[in-house]
C-alpha cells in the first residue's frame, strides 16, 4: 500500500513515526542515505530533481522534518545540526529592541546565547518563574516578542502550564516557545495546547543512541516567521547532515517503545529515591504530591526518563555519591539507551544556577532493579 504522503492526522502517533516517509524510496523498505552534496540543475540554476545542494536542504532532512512535524502536529519543521543551531535560529529573528521571558530554570547555553548576543541588539532577556503564572502576567509586557520554556524544565523539572501560558502570551502579542527535549511529542503536544513553535535537542531522546547531534524547530503555522528559519539555517550553514538525519528518522520509529521503558524505569528510580534518607528532594514530574503534579497529569502522558535528587550534604553528597555509582555513568547529555548521572552545577561554569546538592539523572533501558541497585550501593557513602 502506498500511504498518501500528507495525511498523517488519519493515523495514530506511532504509526506516523514509522510511517511517514517524505520522500520517495523506490521500493525499498528502509530510506537510503542520500550523501550527495550537489544535483544537477539547468544551465540556468533550474531545480530539475527537488535538491540542489545540501546546506539548503538534502533528501534525508527533507524526510526527518516530514516525521518531525507530522508527530507535533506542526505545518512544518526545520531541522539544525543541534538543538543550540535551532534555538538560535529562531531567536536570531527577533527584532531589535524586543523583550523575551525565559522561564528562570534554562537550560544553560541558552542563558549563556541570550547574555552573549541580546546586548548588541537591545534584546532584553527576562527571567520569571513561569510556574507562577501570576508573576509571567506581571512580566508580560507590549513589546515581548518571544515567552520561552522548557517543560518539564532542565535540570529541575518544573512543569509550566502550556495552555495557561499560551492564552497570556497571545493575549499579550507574543509567540510562544516549548523546548520540549525532555518530554518529545510521545508524552506532549504543546502545538496542540496553543504554542507556535516546539524545539528539541534532537541529541536526546529523538535520537536516542548518544550518537548524533541534531536540533529542530516544527511551527504550528508555515508563515513568513517559519520560512524564515530555513533562510537562517542555509545562510549560517547549521543544517543537519544527513547521515544524522538518517539516524534521527530511524531513531524515530522507536521512540514510543524506548519512552514507555524510560518513564516505567523513571518512575521506579523516582519512588525508590524518594523514599531514601539520604534523599532531600526528588525532581520528578509524577511524583504524588508534588507542585505541579496536576498539570504535568493533564499534559503528559507519563512522566519521562529524567530525574533529578538532592541529596543531603550539598555538594560533598552529590559528588560522593555520583563518585561511587558503577552502572550508571558520569557522563553530560540525555535521552540515551544507557544511564547518566551529572552534577549539574560543576558542568555550568563559574556561576552555576543549579543547586549544588543535585544530582541529574538520565534514566535509560537496563532493567530497574539493577539501576536501584546501582544507585542503592553508591548512596551508602
Ligand atoms: C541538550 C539540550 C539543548 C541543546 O541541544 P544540543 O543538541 O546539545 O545543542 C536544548 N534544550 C534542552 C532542554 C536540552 O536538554
Amino acid at each position: 500500500m502506498q500511504l498518501e504522503k500528507g495525511k498523517p492526522e488519519t493515523m495514530k502517533p506511532e504509526t506516523i513515526a514509522i510511517h511517514t516517509p517524505g520522500i520517495g524510496r523506490d521500493g525499498a523498505v528502509a530510506p537510503s542515505i542520500q550523501l550527495s552534496t550537489t544535483w544537477q540543475h539547468g544551465p540556468a540554476y533550474e531545480n530539475l530533481h527537488g535538491f540542489q545542494y545540501v546546506r539548503d536542504t538534502n533528501p534525508n532532512v527533507a524526510d526527518l522534518e516530514a516525521r518531525l512535524a507530522a508527530m507535533e502536529g506542526g505545518a512544518v519543521a526545520a531541522a539544525f545540526a543541534s538543538g543550540m543551531a535551532a534555538g538560535a535560529a529562531l531567536l536570531a529573528a527577533l527584532p531589535e529592541g524586543c523583550r523575551v521571558i525565559f522561564h528562570h530554570d534554562l537550560y544553560h547555553d541558552f542563558r549563556n546565547l541570550a547574555a552573549a548576543t541580546f546586548p548588541v541588539r537591545n534584546i532584553q532577556a527576562v527571567f520569571v518563574d513561569m510556574t507562577d503564572i501570576d508573576a509571567l502576567e506581571a512580566a508580560l509586557s507590549g513589546n515581548t516578542a518571544l515567552v520561552w520554556f522548557e517543560t518539564p524544565s532542565n535540570p529541575k523539572l518544573d512543569i509550566i502550564d502550556i495552555a495557561a501560558v499560551c492564552r497570556l502570551a497571545h493575549d499579550g502579542g507574543a509567540r510562544v516557545v516549548v523546548d520540549g527535549t525532555f518530554a518529545t511529542p510521545v508524552l506532549q503536544r504543546p502545538l496542540a495546547l496553543g504554542a507556535d513553535y516546539v524545539i528539541h535537542s534532537l541529541t536526546k531522546y529523538m535520537g536516542g543512541h548518544s550518537d548524533i547531534q541534531g536540533g529542530a524547530v516544527i511551527a504550528r503555522e508555515d508563515d513568513a516567521a517559519a520560512r524564515a528559519l530555513f533562510a537562517t539555517r542555509k545562510v549560517t550553514g547549521g543544517v543537519l547532515s544527513p547521515f544524522n538525519a538518517w539516524l534521527v528518522s530511524r531513531g524515530l520509529q522507536t521512540l514510543h517503545c524506548r519512552m514507555e521503558a524510560h518513564c516505567r524505569n523513571a518512575a521506579a528510580v523516582a519512588g525508590f529515591l524518594a523514599g531514601h534518607d539520604r534523599v532531600e528532594i526528588v525532581h520528578y514530574p509524577f511524583l504524588p504530591g508534588r507542585a505541579g503534579e496536576d498539570i504535568a497529569r493533564s499534559q503528559m502522558k507519563a512522566g519521562g526518563g529524567m530525574v533529578s535528587v538532592e541529596i543531603a550534604g550539598g555538594r560533598d553528597g552529590a559528588l560522593a555519591m555520583a563518585s561511587r555509582v558503577r552502572l550508571i555513568l558520569n557522563a553530560t547529555s540525555l535521552g540515551g539507551v544507557e544511564s547518566l548521572i551529572e552534577h549539574r552545577a560543576s558542568v555550568e561554569g563559574p556561576k552555576p544556577r543549579s543547586p549544588q546538592g543535585l544530582l541529574r539523572l538520565s534514566v535509560g533501558l537496563e532493567n530497574a532493579d539493577d539501576l536501584i541497585g546501582d544507585l542503592d550501593q553508591a548512596l551508602n557513602f
